[in-house]
């Protein structure tokens, strides 16, 4: 979308008469603002306000509601399933002048027993609000049940992988569910445990060192179980094994642990790297067989390996921060390129800023590294964290409603009630005809067992 936001202003004149065309294909109908998830998850966000609708942002474009299923660039086509939900796939094939790669990564799930059934992503809107509604149930549960066992799993919260994704889910949730139980008068904050399991020996790989041992030991602070060097063996019937040995119950397990390249990549005849992602000249353009550029292939971001100055030559970390700058210079090199003539020798080639970067560890905290290389740390930290993003957050409309969403969650005392009921609006209904519990609530996938519920905390 990014891309697409700069091509349309720079081919305005062209598309207006007839010369250009822009077609956007993307399976679902907006951007999703990936880094404001956690707080969409903490209720700090509306959910929709994370989101730009396509066909708003891109009036100049054609925006195809559509998954692509392969490219043949070598005949310049397309091929695309505009399916609706639950119909047969309906193919549209595409012709092309000029092709933007950019469909970012997926979550990389490893074949763990148990993990299908009980874990749950955190990639998507729908997995942002659904998790911050099902930890708000584990509360109700927990203070309603009588059984201890069952308590301290409803009390026991492990995400797996930690990246942005599983720092940032974890460290809203908790400060959320630590404001939360101020609400209940036997459950405390001391019984939450939180535990975050990483393999590799350091937390945020897609971020400096520094920040990561600084975010690392803000956790840890916390009270977060982090545990490093450490997998995920088995999470069957709901008792998760780790390989250091330790086995415990717990009703909440998040999968954070990484992200692959689009496996749409490999249904195209596109160069791809031992990763699977596009290997690129800095210039963003795709590398030809002769090692130059490969005429009418430019992409961006996630999916794409692009070289790094600052890393030796070595791909640029996926993050953020380099896809919207790609994106931006991806649109400026084609729009030179298209010109073609003398200005063709501005193509210029990508070089990341020092990066400012910065952690947001729920409500007035986070960690940040300005470019300069200080180091921030509490609500300063956190105050830049947000004005990055504000800034970041591709749509004018979006920046207004988000900073009003801080704006009377500064005023107003956060918002803890769980509407899990949302995500299944036939329940009530159906509890009428007897299929249900009856009660209108509870009936999630990973809510209440019916178990004995009791009004003191158990003994
Ligand atoms: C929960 C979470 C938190 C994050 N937090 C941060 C953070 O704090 N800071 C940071 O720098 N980075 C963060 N990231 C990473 C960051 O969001 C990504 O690096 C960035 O979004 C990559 O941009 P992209 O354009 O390559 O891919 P995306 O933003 O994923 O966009 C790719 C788009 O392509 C579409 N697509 C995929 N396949 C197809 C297909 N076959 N046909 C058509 N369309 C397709 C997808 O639907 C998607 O909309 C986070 C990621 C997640 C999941």
């Amino acid at each position: 979308m990014s891309a697409a936001l700069h091509l349309q202003r720079g081919l305005r004149e062209r598309i207006r008469s007839g010369d250009a065309e822009i077609t956007v294909v993307e399976p679902r109908s907006h951007l999703t603002y990936h880094p404001l998830l956690a707080e969409v998850a903490a209720g700090s966000i509306d959910p929709r306000h994370v989101v730009v609708p396509l066909r708003r942002a891109l009036p100049h474009c054609r925006v195809l509601t559509a998954r692509i299923t392969r490219i043949e660039h070598a005949t310049r086509r397309a091929w695309a399933d505009a399916a609706g939900r639950g119909e047969p796939p309906a193919p549209v094939e595409l012709d092309y002048d000029v092709l933007v790669v950019a469909p970012g990564s997926v979550s990389r799930t490893d074949p763990v027993p148990g993990l299908a059934e009980h874990g749950l992503g955190f990639s998507t809107v729908a997995e942002a609000v659904g998790l911050r509604n099902h930890v708000l149930e584990q509360l109700d549960l927990a203070s309603a049940t009588r059984d201890p066992a069952l308590r301290q799993a409803a009390l026991t919260f492990v995400f797996v992988g930690a990246g942005y994704a599983g720092v940032g889910a974890l460290a809203e949730l908790e400060d959320m569910a630590r404001h939360a139980v101020r609400g209940y008068h036997n459950v405390g904050q001391d019984d939450l445990r939180w535990v975050l399991v990483e393999a590799t020996d350091r937390i945020l790989a897609e971020e400096s060192p520094e920040l990561a041992a600084h975010t690392l030991a803000q956790l840890r602070e916390r009270s977060v179980d982090v545990r490093l060097r450490t997998t995920l063996e088995s999470a069957a019937g709901r008792v998760v094994a780790l390989s250091d040995g330790s086995r415990f119950a717990a009703r909440t397990l998040v999968w954070t642990a990484g992200v692959r390249p689009s496996p749409l990549l490999r249904d195209t005849d596109l160069p791809l790297d031992t990763l699977g992602r596009i290997r690129c000249l800095p210039t963003l353009q795709a590398v030809g067989p002769d090692g130059r550029a490969l005429p009418g292939v430019w992409a961006a971001g996630d999916g794409a390996a692009v070289p790094d100055p600052r890393a030796g030559g070595a791909p640029c970390a996926p993050n953020a921060q380099h896809a919207f700058a790609q994106a931006e210079l991806l649109a400026d090199n084609l729009l030179v390129s298209l010109d073609g003539g003398p200005r063709a020798a501005g193509i210029a080639e990508y070089r990341p800023d020092r990066a400012a970067c910065s952690t947001s560890l729920g409500l007035h905290r986070a960690v940040a590294h300005t470019r300069r290389g200080g180091r921030l740390t509490g609500r300063r930290a956190w105050w830049l964290h947000r004005a990055r993003h504000l800034n970041r957050l591709p749509s004018g409309d979006r920046k207004v409603r988000v900073l009003m969403d801080w704006l009377l969650g500064g005023v107003f005392s956060r918002e803890v009630v769980s509407l899990g009921t949302l995500e299944h609006p036939r329940a009530e209904f159906e509890a009428g005809f007897g299929n249900g519990p009856g009660n209108g609530r509870g009936t999630g996938p990973e809510t209440g067992s019916g178990r004995g519920t009791a009004d003191d905390r158990p003994t």
